[in-house]
C-alpha cells in the first residue's frame, strides 16, 4: 500500500477502505475494464478483502465480465446507503447493476451519479477498491479523483498515438489529484504466431512513456483470445485459471499496488 486515506476527510462510506487504486485509459476498448477486473480477482485471490467500482456509466461491463447471483443492486432504505452485489467474495457497484442499462445523461447528471453511487455505498472493510474509470481525461474523472483520494493509478496504453493523452492522464494524476501513477499496462501489445513474436501497434511506446515520465513500471500483455472469451463468459480468467500465465501477470501487477 502506498499511501493510507485519511478517514476524517471522506465520505461515510468510503471511510473503511484502505488503498483506492484507479485504472484508466484515454480511450474506450483498450482493456481498462479487463485489467481492472483481473487485477481486482487477483488481490483478492491474493487474500485482500477487495472491491470494484465500475464508473463507466456510459458502457459499463462490469456486468457481463462477472456473474453475481443478484444482478441488481439492493437498497438500504432506513440509511438510505447502496449495498453492493458480490460475486466470488468481490463487492461489486455499477450503474449496470442500477436497473436503468447504459446511461444518456449530460456531463454534471454523470459526475452527481458516480459520486452517488460510490459515496452511498456500504464498502464496509476493504484492503482495495479497484475503479474502473470512464476513458479519457475529462471533468468527470477528475471530479471522481476529488472525491476520493487515490492511492495509485494504472494506466492503460495502447499504441504510439496515445501517448499524448496519456501524458494528460499522467499530469492529471501527478499535478491536479497528487496520485501516483504505479504502473503502466501495454495491452493487447503482441501476439505470438509460427513461432515468431509480431507487435500489431508498433512497439516501444511503452518503454518510452515509462522512461519519459519516471513511471515506475511497465507491464507489457499479449493478445490472448482467452482472456476476451473469458471477459464475456461472466468469470474472469483469473479466476477459472489461479494458476496460468494470466494470472502470473496480474499478480506482479498486484504487487505493485
Ligand atoms: P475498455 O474497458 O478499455 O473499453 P475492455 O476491457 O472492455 O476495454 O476490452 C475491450 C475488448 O478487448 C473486450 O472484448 C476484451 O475482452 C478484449 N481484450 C482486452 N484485453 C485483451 C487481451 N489482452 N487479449 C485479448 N482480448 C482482450
Amino acid at each position: 500500500p502506498a499511501r493510507p486515506i485519511f478517514p476524517e476527510q471522506l465520505p461515510a462510506g468510503l471511510q473503511t477502505i484502505s488503498n483506492v487504486v484507479a485504472v484508466s485509459s484515454c480511450k474506450g476498448g483498450v482493456g481498462k475494464s479487463t485489467v481492472a477486473v483481473n487485477l481486482a480477482y487477483t488481490l483478492a485471490g491474493m487474500g485482500a478483502r477487495v472491491g470494484i467500482f465500475d464508473a463507466d456509466v456510459y458502457g459499463p461491463s462490469l456486468p457481463t465480465m462477472v456473474s453475481p447471483e443478484n444482478r441488481l443492486l439492493e437498497m438500504n432504505p432506513e440509511k438510505r446507503t447502496i449495498i453492493p452485489t458480490e460475486y466470488m467474495g468481490v463487492k461489486l457497484v455499477s450503474f449496470g447493476f442500477a436497473g436503468q442499462g447504459r446511461a444518456i445523461m449530460r456531463g454534471p447528471m454523470v459526475s452527481g451519479v458516480i459520486n452517488q453511487l460510490l459515496t452511498t455505498t456500504e464498502w464496509g472493510e476493504l484492503d482495495y477498491l479497484v475503479i474502473d474509470m470512464p476513458p479519457g481525461t475529462g471533468d468527470i474523472q477528475l471530479t471522481l479523483c476529488q472525491v476520493v483520494p487515490l492511492t495509485a493509478a494504472i494506466l492503460l496504453l495502447h499504441n504510439f498515438l496515445s501517448r499524448k493523452f496519456l501524458f494528460v492522464l499522467y499530469l492529471n494524476c501527478k499535478l491536479c489529484v497528487q496520485v501516483p501513477c504505479v504502473a503502466v499496462v501495454e495491452n493487447m501489445c503482441h501476439f505470438d504466431a509460427d513461432g515468431k513474436r509480431y507487435y500489431p501497434f508498433g512497439r516501444g511506446s511503452g518503454s518510452q512513456v515509462v522512461q519519459e515520465f519516471g513511471i515506475p513500471h511497465l507491464f507489457e500483455f499479449p493478445i490472448r483470445p482467452t482472456l476476451s472469451a473469458s471477459g464475456d463468459s461472466g468469470v474472469p480468467e483469473v479466476v477459472t485459471d489461479p494458476q496460468g500465465e494470466v494470472a502470473r501477470a496480474f499478480q506482479d501487477l498486484g504487487i505493485c499496488v
